[in-house]
């Protein structure tokens, strides 16, 4: 906290505690005001506007304070200044003390609790931004929420000041007006209970609960709109059609069937989508035959006095494709077909929210589910087209290996290839426009990725931005800007890999009118803008990953299925992911960039591979486990990991986070020896070390020497 928070908090603490101290509680009893309301009232007959001034100052000093005794004062505020006079002061004084606390909570507090779980009160700050107003009024018109609570807790969220104040004064004034008049009657009153009568408090509660009440009609209103343009079918055929058999597709046909819906699959193209056909698969694949190609090279690293590999590019290329056939049986419409899910082959156009043609039939469905996925994108660089160039989706068709290889982008899909072509035999360069390659992941490790491409021959250009194609004497020649001087590298194929994009055209969703930016708009329950049409995977985004993509599935399939009786929001609170470049890197959670953007404090914890057993039996020393929790406590953040099997190791800090297990746990847990695995184990060992009790050593060791006599 900084000096000027501390200060603050001293005075208001000495404040409240004089308060005590001083036994002034006592005075804001009824009985206490009843004693003393003689000379009170005479006093203000004497001096009115003196009376006014000291009674609202007094009044805002309470609130501010959030001391108890507001229900007496506003009483007294009816007895000393009538009804009238009485709601004026009062109105404006609670208003303004109610503001005061608000914003001391939130000068003392925001900044540490929306740090600290700024990532959990995201979907509330967005629901506060959006409804705070009407959950003040709710809350300042129900007496159940104590005020001064309602200020703390509000002054937490990122409600306007102005909103806070002017929603205040609205929604207290029923309740003051209430206490103000019960206050003109005081000589009757011996409780306070008597002021408010169950027929009161319930019409209040109702005045309190009609404007989100009158909210979620408007909502359902608004949703309904969208339909107005069409005819909705007295019948459907089917209980859920599904756009796209790719992994986000083929998961959510899959549930719906495992729940004994009446599911339809439309894939255009090859079951599997982009992850079999054309991503994860064939990647991993070529990924793989490179990698015995590199370690053919290592032999002497490995005792080996020399080894060679004969190969033909085609071939490698020919078993990635045996791969891809051998996994396809898993994806295949017969499989599919078994597990009850009806395939269709063709293009499927959405013609109303609620039909779905495909070969110039029309079919029917409660529920729409959008999964068709993404494509590369292609930035507009001049010449490109001209001269031809290669994607993720291209590439596994080529049978020639490029002699020299030019792979623009260094994300992930970007950076495996480049491994991959370069360890093949190709001269790779490749391009990044930023400072560095995997720029989402940790600085430290996208450096390792880095320099291990470097040692490996791979000419990796960063800071580097592509700017046009040309062909100088037959040859082609990417044109590149460094540092404001233009580059030029010549090349025999060049491979873009600089993002992908949601596929939204050429389906229907214009035409009906589904929401789109970048992606298709869904809500946390994955809806677009019309309720029963939902969309998952990439075409939906915000991560592209084939198990993000079946996890957002799940929640497609039962919110379309089920949402009329309960529906669930995606939960993206514990996200891994890896890429399979040498040395691997995979993470979860928060890295530290993301925490220094977010501004959550973080501890660091780094243990480094290159001290592991099994990592040095197996030659592959290298590499890095990054832990960050919170500070003090072993609640993991994040974890990022560099090194052989990054991907699989990580699955421990996967279930860690997802079910709340802290370093201590981990530590806790046997770990074969000598496994990779024990990274994991090790770094929590680190952990632990940082955080030994140490006064509590010191005396065993005392003990220790006691003992020795
Ligand atoms: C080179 C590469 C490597 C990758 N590696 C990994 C990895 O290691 N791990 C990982 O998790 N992810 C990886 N990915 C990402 C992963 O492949 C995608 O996130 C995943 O495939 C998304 O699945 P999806 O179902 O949303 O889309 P897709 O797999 O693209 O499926 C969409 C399907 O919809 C079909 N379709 C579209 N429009 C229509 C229409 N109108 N009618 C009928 N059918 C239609 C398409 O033909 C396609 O088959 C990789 C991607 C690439 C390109």
């Amino acid at each position: 906290m900084t000096r000027s928070r501390w200060i603050v908090l001293a005075v208001i603490a000495t404040l409240i505690g004089a308060f005590f101290a001083l036994d002034l509680d006592r005075y804001l009893t009824l009985e206490s005001f009843q004693q003393s309301r003689a000379a009170i009232e005479s006093y203000r007959a004497a001096h009115p506007w003196l009376a006014a001034g000291a009674f609202f100052l007094t009044y805002v000093a309470a609130t501010g304070l959030s001391l108890p005794g507001a229900a007496i004062l506003t009483l007294a505020a009816g007895a000393i200044f009538g009804l009238l006079w009485g709601v004026v002061i009062v109105s404006f004084a609670s208003s303004l003390g109610a503001t005061l606390a608000f914003l001391t909570s939130r000068f003392l507090l925001h900044d540490a609790i929306q740090a600290r779980y700024g990532d959990r009160l995201r979907a509330i700050n967005a629901g506060v931004k959006r409804d705070g107003a009407l959950y003040l009024f709710t809350l300042r018109l129900i007496p159940a929420f104590p005020f001064f609570m309602v200020n703390l807790v509000m002054g937490l969220t990122p409600i306007r000041t102005a909103t806070f104040y002017g929603v205040s004064q609205i929604g207290m004034l029923p309740l003051t007006i209430v206490f103000v008049n019960a206050g003109t009657q005081l000589a009757k009153l011996t409780s306070l209970k008597d002021i408010l009568s169950p027929g009161l408090l319930g019409a209040l509660v109702l005045i309190g609960v009609f404007p989100l009440i009158a909210r979620k009609f408007a909502d359902f209103v608004n949703a309904r709109k969208v339909y107005a343009r069409f005819s909705r079918p007295k019948q459907f055929d089917r209980n859920l059609i599904v756009i796209g058999g790719g992994s986000a597709g083929l998961v959510t046909a899959y549930i719906a069937a495992a729940v004994k819906a009446k599911v339809t699959l439309i894939e255009k193209a090859e079951m599997g989508g982009d992850c079999l056909n054309t991503g994860c698969v064939p990647s991993k694949a070529i990924l793989r035959s490179a990698k015995l190609l590199d370690h053919v090279r290592r032999a002497r690293e490995f005792g080996l006095r020399a080894a060679a590999a004969e190969f033909d590019f085609s071939e490698v290329m020919q078993r990635v494709q045996r791969v891809i056939k051998t996994i396809e049986p898993h994806d295949s419409v017969e499989r599919y077909t078994e597990l009850g899910v009806e395939c269709l082959k063709g293009h499927a156009k959405i013609v109303d929210p609620w039909t779905v043609e495909v070969n110039g039939k029309k079919l029917t469905a409660q529920s729409i589910v959008i999964a068709a996925g993404g494509e590369p994108f292609v930035p507009p660089i001049k010449g490109l087209k001209e001269a031809g160039f290669l994607t993720s989706e291209t590439v596994w068709s080529i049978r020639e290996q490029p002699k020299r290889l030019i792979v623009l982008g260094g994300g992930p899909i970007g950076s495996e290839l480049t491994q991959a072509f370069a360890r093949l035999g190709s001269q790779v360069t490749q391009v990044e426009m930023l400072p560095r390659i995997l720029p989402r992941e940790d600085e430290e490790v996208a450096r390792m990725v880095m320099e291990r491409f470097k040692t490996e021959g791979i000419d990796v250009r960063v800071g580097t931005k592509a700017k046009e194609v040309r062909f100088v004497d037959n040859e082609k020649r990417l044109v590149c800007e460094k540092d404001g001087k233009e580059e030029e590298i010549p090349f025999d194929q060049i491979l873009v890999a600089v993002g992908r994009v949601a596929r939204l055209k050429g389906y229907g969703l214009e035409e009906v009118g589904v929401e789109t930016g970048r992606t298709v708009k869904v809500n946390a329950y994955l809806q677009t803008n019309f309720p029963n049409i939902y969309a998952c995977g990439d075409v939906a985004g915000p991560y592209q990953f084939t198990h993000t993509a079946a996890h957002m599935a799940w929640y497609c399939a039962v919110n379309a299925l089920f949402g009329r009786f309960k529906k669930f929001k995606v939960d993206y609170s514990v996200i891994p992911w890896a890429t399979f470049t040498e040395p691997e890197v995979a993470r979860v959670g928060l890295n530290e960039l993301e925490a220094k953007e977010k501004n959550i404090p973080y501890e660091l914890t780094t243990y480094p591979i290159d001290d592991l057993d099994r990592a040095i039996a197996d030659e592959e020393a290298h590499g890095v486990v990054k832990v960050l929790t919170v500070p003090g406590k072993d609640k993991i953040l994040g974890v990022t990991i560099a090194g052989e099997h990054a991907g699989d190791l990580i699955a421990e800090y996967i279930l860690a986070m997802r079910h709340g297990l802290g370093l201590n746990k981990i530590l806790g847990t046997i770990h074969i020896y000598p496994t990779l695995a024990e990274a994991n184990k090790f770094a929590a060992g680190v952990w632990k070390k940082a955080h030994a009790p140490q006064g509590l050593l010191r005396i065993v060791e005392r003990l220790h020497t006691w003992m020795r006599g």
